[in-house]
């Protein structure tokens, strides 16, 4: 196994800024799981009751137009999940439903990698998911687009998410499919944990999840209403080393 003796940076949130106008520093990445009930039940999972909540360390998360993500030799079957990825740029607990949407920065559109192999082994045996959804460059990001100043959630119920591998879409549907509102998902990850600016939302995928292989060529797009494109985001993937 090769030794690593680079300083890994923090990700930076260029296009984004903190409420007072600083530098927004990526900070801890919560993802939620089956929040789509096409993608529960081709999992073969239940449509939970409250938001399933887990996070991917630091290291996953690759922002940018373009990313190459080397497949892990620790699993043989990696799968895209193409999300609507949120930031935030202020911080708090118990934060409402109401004023959920004063607390997120912007967004644009990722793709949660996951070693479904190693995920199913871990489900059936009860241990965590962290494994299968962390390996580095595990959750590729287009850069953020801030939050429209005149903004009005209504618009956002159209916006589509569209996941092709090679040219050919294997997942789309709209954000309005998604169990749980961006604004409920936020109230309730913060009666559990302090959110903190920098925080970063994969919000859930839709149906249509299936493997990649080395020499695919992914793209993640989030269209708006009125069909224009609103991030798009290109991933490599390349062989296990
Ligand atoms: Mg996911």
């Amino acid at each position: 196994m090769m030794k690593s003796t680079f300083q890994p940076a923090w990700p930076q949130l260029s296009d984004l800024k903190t409420a007072n106008g600083n530098e927004l520093t990526a900070r801890t990445v919560y993802c939620v799981g089956r929040n789509f009930a096409e993608h529960a039940s081709e999992m073969n999972s239940p449509i939970p009751e409250e938001p399933l909540i887990f996070t991917k360390p630091i290291g996953s998360l690759v922002v940018g137009a373009e990313a190459t993500v080397q497949l892990p030799t620790q699993s043989n079957e990696v799968h895209h999940e193409v999300e609507w990825v949120v930031a935030l740029d202020r911080g708090g607990k118990n934060i409402s439903k109401n004023e959920a949407w004063d607390y997120v920065a912007g967004w644009g559109v990722g793709i949660d990698l996951t070693a479904r192999d190693l995920q199913s082994a871990a489900k059936k045996t009860g241990k965590p998911w962290a494994v299968s959804k962390g390996f580095d460059g595990f959750g590729p990001v287009s850069r953020f687009a801030p939050k429209p100043t005149s903004f009005f959630p209504k618009h956002l119920e159209d916006y589509e998410l569209e996941l092709t591998v090679n040219g050919q879409t294997r997942q789309q549907d709209k954000l309005s499919s998604m169990l749980f509102t961006l604004p409920e998902l936020i109230h309730y990850l913060s009666t559990l944990f302090t959110l903190r600016p920098g925080d970063i939302l994969f919000t859930g995928t839709p149906a249509g999840v299936s493997q990649v292989q080395a020499g695919d060529q992914c793209r993640a797009v989030l269209m708006s209403n009125t069909g224009e494109l609103e991030s798009h985001l290109d991933v490599k993937i390349t062989v296990a080393k």
